[in-house]
């Protein structure tokens, strides 16, 4: 169900489209709405295996997305530059397709723990004190990937 990309000369690595997946500093999370409207929202995230975490609170359009319709795109895009001569750019971008779930416990802990490894490494224990302060208040989603593209300009 998932196309092949018509550029085959601008496709990454499976491992390229890895790399620039974790390094992105945030992402584009697209849910469906009930109406059929697709809703894109921009978000931190983080990686682990084949799988993306991110943090939320309670409630919002895209939860209530995702209580009807579990699949999601997320898409990122890296080393962008404008090339105003050509009339182009050079990037490089990646996007996933998958299965979003809730977390709970220890791997609502662990995807916590994982944002805060990629935004504020330097502040992992007061970061884990601020996970346990505001814990209730927070919810944490794995994005399972079915499928990761990536494709790139030079
Ligand atoms: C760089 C970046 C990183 C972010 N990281 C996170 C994160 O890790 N976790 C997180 O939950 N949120 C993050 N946000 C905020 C996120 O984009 C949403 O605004 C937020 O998650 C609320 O989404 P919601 O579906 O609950 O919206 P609701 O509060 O339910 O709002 C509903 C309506 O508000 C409008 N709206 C909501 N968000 C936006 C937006 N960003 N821009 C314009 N209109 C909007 C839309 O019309 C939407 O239909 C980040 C935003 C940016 C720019």
């Amino acid at each position: 169900m998932f196309k092949e990309m018509r550029r085959k000369e601008r496709e990454l690595s499976a491992q390229e489209a890895k790399a620039l997946l974790s390094a992105c500093e945030y992402g584009i999370l697209s849910t469906v709405c009930e109406d059929g409207y697709p809703y894109g929202v921009p978000i931190s995230f983080a990686c682990q295996d084949d799988s993306i975490y991110f943090h939320c609170a309670v409630t919002g359009q895209k939860l209530e997305n995702l209580e009807k319709n579990n699949k999601v795109c997320f898409c990122v895009t890296g080393e962008t530059e404008l090339l105003p001569a050509d009339f182009s750019t050079r990037y490089k971008s990646a996007i996933a397709f998958g299965i979003a779930s809730e977390v709970f416990e220890d791997e609502k802990r662990n995807g916590l723990k994982l944002l805060i490894d990629k935004y504020s490494h330097d502040y992992m224990a007061k970061g884990m004190q601020y996970v346990d302060e505001k814990w209730d208040r927070t919810r944490v989603f794995k994005i399972d990937i079915k499928h990761l593209s990536g494709k790139g300009r030079a």
